[in-house]
């Protein structure tokens, strides 16, 4: 047994603390709770000596030992570590993140009956006074019941007092308040699955045995006997109790029989639930027997699996090619292999959509993990993957994390999306983690697109991946036809600048006319993004962040989207703040503000004064809050009672609705002119993905993109759909500049609330990398970055840019290094490694 442990903790300090462990059994890897600065937190142990610390470091004790095997297993171990000196995190932040902690670690109740509650159950004591009758006439029963349950001396959980005698947690505390009861913490980690309690028929009452006497039972007692038996001797209480009660069986004669010993309580793990969503009268993917392209992407990617080792491909399939269905196949073929199956989608993309399709393949053998879990059902569904139950898992960002015993492959679909970056630490970013996942367990890893990202592309290009592409929509349907409208010439010939072209109006009313639907893409949300001054010039920003406050017109209740009903305000779209619309200039008392820049919102008013007998909804963060906002607009669009959607990029990502068949695009070339070295690469996905949305049913689609630039190449390779020829296009102008992926960057960002000490640190840690040149790194800056001050932190960036992976790395280790040194707080120093923005 071993003197000492050292514990990665969820701190931002790279490094372990050292605890004694004062005699507790504990192995490598599994948790502990330990005291740190005046708080216990949850650390993972990485290591067990018996070295004696300097005698001028104070050794604490570890209070708890959590877990009596390792939770992680070693392959997760082993990508943690590579996660946190990859992407230069804190191992412990890191381990946090991939596993439930916070559901775990809660404390439970358990409950004794105490001398005063013996006495009200044996003399009746407290009948009849005045608390006591303040209680319902069946809370008063539960009393009696609970009391019953307890007689025996034994403790019994909050749980399964509720089951056995339906009193709950208020009620239970309410008489240890009045000292009936002891109320005792229950000092054990739970196991995070949600626990239900089943009645049991004792076996050998089940079949009445000669010579034994059964006790006498009064009828109601005898009827919940029937009931048990006449369901297979097993059901659970939840059910049970509510069949008795509409037969007016009191909750105490259960709690009798089971004080009796004639029926038990056995609690099990919940059974997996997966509501069942419906595919809106379409065949689900899995349905469809594969097409030829379909056949040889799965064939390529069996033949992998089968072959074993570390495979990765890149899927370049176009939109509606049904990549969904090969990715269903290759998961089916790895479920009859034995082996568990792992699909990463972006955030938004795991709708209900996506959710019914794999439901409908796998049923209960999957597991869904999403943003929108709370950590009790977050830390269930990672037991039950863990216990091997849900060998198929479907999840967002953090899934690739799941602890799936015998995985054999693994899926990233629209592998371009950014939100599989993770923008606080550790930044991760999925797809990447999910390459070298496959790596260090040597399985296939498939990532898909119909938009790789140049980083996939590159390495298809090199051979680095295989190559799989699927470039025929199914059933032969025609990619829609793109045309571009010329928003100059437009302002030309009708001189007023408009938001939406004569083109795209005429041929919005031709296509609803038709009894056919269109969606409508203006990517901002809000009303108008920049409020202006005419007089100073001055825009109204956020009071916390160097961010345009947007402008949010209220009580414009649409009665097909959900949106809250606030009132007219300036938001900030990046911290949330909100205020009042002033009347003036805050700057020079000015009453001339000048609303600029339509939003969602505004498109959405302006399409109802055009089409007044469209049926309109909206797709944005305002009227999409939860997964079951966007089933309800999908569910919706899909039924026909919406005809005419507008939104911002939401409405891009995947949706399969087959009646649309007019795409628009509204100022979408915008976002050309940010300061970003991908600006083009978003602005062709954007176009490409929006454009995919039309023309997926029996009727052929159109698009039409309204710009200022059509002679833009981002343009001119989107309106014929070539990829290909973007990604060579693009691909010469970052070797040209030296940007990823012919380059490998890392964003330094330095912040604090004072702009003084900021400035400092920037100074600082500028001048020592110009004194220290790091080999075959280019350092840029350090210089404001572009969004200077966030949620009120001042924010000065420096990016380094090297040819070479381990180049990068040496040098961003030895900047951490002096940062230490001098004492820097580490909170000041961000690092990103691989940004996705340069913000
Ligand atoms: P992608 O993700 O490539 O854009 P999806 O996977 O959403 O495309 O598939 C597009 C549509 O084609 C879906 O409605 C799907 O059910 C259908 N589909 C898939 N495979 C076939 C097939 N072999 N034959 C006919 N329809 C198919
Ligand atoms: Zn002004
Ligand atoms: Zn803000």
């Amino acid at each position: 047994m071993s003197l000492y442990c050292d514990v990665a903790l969820p701190v931002p300090l790279d490094r372990v603390f050292t605890y004694e462990l004062g005699g507790q059994e504990a192995g490598v890897g599994v948790r502990v709770m330990v005291p740190f600065g005046g708080q216990r937190l949850v650390g993972i142990i990485l290591g067990l000596h018996d070295t004696q610390p300097p005698d001028d470091v104070e050794v604490k004790r570890v209070d708890r030992v959590l877990d009596e095997a390792p939770l992680l297993p070693d392959e997760l171990m082993e990508l943690g570590k590579w996660i946190a000196a990859y992407y230069c995190a804190p191992l412990g932040e890191v381990l946090r993140g991939m596993m439930p902690l916070t559901a775990e670690v809660r404390r439970q109740w358990t409950y004794r009956i105490a001398e005063q509650g013996r006495k009200v159950l044996y003399e009746g004591a407290a009948k009849g006074s005045s608390r006591r009758s303040r209680l319902s006439v069946e809370d008063q029963n539960r009393e009696y019941a609970v009391l019953n349950y307890l007689e025996s001396g034994e403790p019994a959980k909050t749980a399964t007092l509720r089951s056995a005698t339906g009193a709950n947690k208020a009620l239970l505390d309410a008489m240890a308040k009045k000292r009936w009861l002891v109320r005792e913490p229950l000092a054990e980690v739970r196991d995070a699955r949600r626990v239900e309690i089943v009645a049991v028929l004792a076996e050998d009452n089940a079949e009445p045995t000669e010579g034994k006497r059964l006790p006498k039972l009064n009828d109601n007692q005898l009827a919940v006997m029937a009931e048990l038996a006449g369901c297979g001797s097993r059901e659970l209480v939840r059910e049970l109790r509510s069949r008795l009660s509409a037969r007016g069986i009191p909750d105490s004669s259960l709690s009798t029989l089971v004080k009796r010993g004639l029926v038990r309580l056995e609690e099990t793990a919940q059974a997996f639930h997966v509501t069942s969503l419906g595919n809106h009268g379409k065949k689900f993917a899995h349905e469809h027997a594969l097409n030829e392209a379909q056949t040889e992407a799965l064939a390529t990617i069996v033949t992998a699996m089968n072959a074993g080792g570390f495979k990765p491909h890149l899927l370049y399939g176009i939109t509606g090619s049904g990549k969904t269905a090969v990715y269903i196949a290759a998961m089916q073929r790895a479920l009859s292999a034995n082996k568990s199956a792992l699909l990463l989608v972006p955030e938004i993309g795991l709708t209900p959509g996506t959710a019914a399709q794999m439901v409908a393949a796998f049923g209960s053998e999957v597991a869904l993990l999403h943003s929108q879990l709370t950590p009790d059902e977050r830390a269930e569904q990672w037991h039950r993957i863990r216990r091997g139950e849900a060998r198929v898992v479907i999840g967002t960002r953090s899934a690739v994390f799941a602890p799936m015993p015998n995985l054999g492959l693994i899926l990233v679909d629209e592998e371009h999306d950014s939100s599989y970056k993770q923008e606080e630490t550790p930044r991760y970013h999925g797809r990447d983690v999910a390459v070298m996942r496959a790596k260090l367990l040597g399985c296939t890893v498939v990532l898909g697109s119909a938009t790789p990202s140049l980083e996939s592309w590159n390495n298809a290009e090199r051979g680095r991946y295989a190559l799989v592409q699927m470039l025929e929509r199914v059933q032969q349907r025609p990619l829609p036809k793109v045309e571009m409208i010329d928003m100059r010439e437009e302002f030309r010939e009708t001189g007023k600048e408009q938001l939406f072209s004569r083109r795209l109006i005429e041929e919005t009313q031709a296509t609803l006319d038709r009894n056919e639907q269109v969606i409508i893409l203006l990517n901002r949300r809000g009303y108008s993004f920049v409020v202006m001054c005419r007089s100073c010039g001055e825009k109204l920003e956020c009071e916390n962040c160097a961010i345009s406050l947007t402008y949010h017109k209220g009580g414009e209740e649409n009665s097909l989207n959900g949106e809250a009903r606030v009132g007219q305000r300036l938001e900030c779209h990046y911290c949330g703040y909100r205020r009042t619309v002033p009347k003036a200039c805050p700057k020079c008392q000015s009453e001339h503000l000048y609303y600029l820049g339509a939003g969602s919102q505004q498109g959405e008013e302006r399409l109802q004064e055009l089409f007044p007998g469209a049926r309109i909804g909206r797709m944005d963060r305002d009227t999409v809050r939860t997964r079951g906002d966007m089933e309800r607009l999908l569910g919706r669009l899909h039924s026909g009672e919406i005809n005419l959607l507008v939104g911002t990029q939401m409405i891009a990502k995947g949706h399969d609705i087959h009646g649309v068949t007019l795409v628009g695009v509204v100022g979408a070339d915008f976002a050309l002119g940010l300061p970003d070295f991908r600006a083009a690469e978003r602005v062709f996905q954007l176009l490409t993905q929006v454009s995919g949305r039309a023309g997926r049913g029996e009727l052929p689609g159109k698009v039409l993109v309204q710009t200022y630039q059509p002679d833009h190449y981002v343009n001119q390779f989107a309106i014929t759909h070539n990829y290909t020829g973007f990604a060579a296009r693009e691909m010469y102008f970052r070797r040209a500049m030296r940007y990823p992926p012919l380059s490998v960057l890392a964003n330094v960002i330095l912040q604090g609330e004072e702009l003084e000490e900021v400035l400092g640190i920037a100074t600082k840690l500028g001048r020592w990398l110009a004194k220290n040149k790091p080999e075959g790194v280019r350092v840029l800056g350090p210089a404001p970055a572009p969004n200077a001050r966030l949620k009120r932190i001042y924010r000065y960036h420096m990016v380094l840019k090297a040819d070479r992976r381990e180049q990068l790395g040496a040098a961003l280790r030895a900047l951490l290094g002096f940062v230490d040194a001098e004492q820097v707080p580490r909170r000041a120093v961000v690092v990103d490694v691989d940004p996705v923005h340069l913000m």
